[in-house]
């Protein structure tokens, strides 16, 4: 096996704002695994808050390209575990090397994913579409310039009551908030109600990653459901969500990859949890394993493409949210990468 990787930096279509701060651009690492003349792609944008960025990721595949080179791939899940155990510390490679040996075995049998999983694609919940924070007035525009079923509006400031009050006298459509781990538990209980009023179906990540209490308490008084992003990383803070949240938004890239992800959602399923998985402003790659588990979610957020003005591969589109496949492409379900 051959692997190569290139580092990207992808421009946002408008500087993207989170209650963490402000980018322009989303670096992203993206890996090939080339074996029997086949290739498969594997996709980890860098996030500042995990602290992996893009060059950590190519010193390590460096430091042990021997070993990743030399393992006798034959199951995408086998390969995990050994790239696991190679980057313990590494999450984010660890996902781009898994996501890439699922492409490549997808592409070994000729089917897409789903095709393998035996899911059924009209399942897919429809994608919500992101409005970063700005001015309201820019905001407003954003929702204008694309029509959509769904919203996830950027929260955790102090006007955000003020911007989804106005945001909502422009359109019907559900939005969903996420506040980034931006409220205090007396805001987020001050908050929610008055977001509930605006119709609002559910509230991600509303207190500090570690403030297990303060969600315990928030957990029994709010009326609309919490789901974990920041406080539900990897495999291991699945079960500590119960009875914190009502659900949890699971990330390829801090997880380490599709392997983990599908153990997290059947984990979460048994724990009575709702599942949602998001996106990390990916490009058509990563999107593209996010749209193989869609079908196993009861929300996805998977609009890295459209916030991205350059893309680096073809891979489904939207039709109002919802998801159109590529057909006859095996794998991931994505042609025409430009690596
Ligand atoms: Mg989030």
């Amino acid at each position: 096996m051959k692997v190569r990787y290139k580092i990207y930096n992808l421009p946002f279509r408008y500087p993207f704002t989170i209650s963490r701060g402000t980018k322009t651009h989303q670096p992203s690492f993206v890996v090939e695994l080339e074996f029997m003349g086949i290739t498969g792609y594997g996709e980890a944008p860098a996030i500042a808050y995990y602290n992996i960025p893009v060059e950590k990721m190519a010193t390590d595949l460096e430091t042990k390209r021997t070993f990743i080179e030399k393992f006798a791939f034959s199951d995408p899940e086998r390969y995990w575990h050994y790239l696991h155990h190679l980057f313990p510390a590494n999450p984010f490679l660890v996902c781009a090397l898994d996501m890439a040996g699922w492409d490549l075995y997808g592409k070994l049998k000729g089917k897409q994913l789903y095709e393998l999983w035996e899911l059924d694609t009209a399942q897919a919940p429809v994608t919500d579409y992101t409005i970063g924070i700005d001015t309201i007035e820019k905001m407003v525009e954003k929702l204008a310039e694309k029509p959509w079923p769904i919203y996830k509006i950027k929260v955790g400031v102090e006007n955000d009551i003020e911007m989804v009050t106005e945001l909502r006298k422009h359109t019907n459509a559900v939005f969903r908030v996420d506040a980034n781990a931006g409220w205090t538990l007396e805001q987020a209980l001050h908050k929610i109600p008055l977001l509930k009023e605006l119709g609002v179906e559910l509230v991600e990540q509303p207190l500090s990653k570690d403030n297990w209490d303060g969600m315990k308490t928030l957990y029994v008084q709010s009326p609309l459901p919490l789901f974990a992003d920041e406080s539900c990383v990897a495999e291991q803070d699945v079960d500590r969500c119960k009875d914190h949240f009502h659900g949890i938004n699971i990330k390829l890239t801090k997880c380490s990859g599709i392997t983990p992800a599908r153990r997290m959602i059947a984990r979460a399923r048994e724990l009575n949890l709702q599942v949602m998985v998001g996106c990390m402003n990916e490009s058509s790659i990563g999107n593209a394993a996010i749209a193989q588990l869609a079908p196993l979610l009861d929300h996805v957020d998977m609009d890295g493409p459209l916030l991205l003005a350059e893309d680096i591969a073809a891979g489904q589109t939207f039709n109002y949210g919802r998801i159109i496949y590529l057909q006859n492409t095996p794998g991931l379900g994505i042609t025409g990468v430009h690596f």
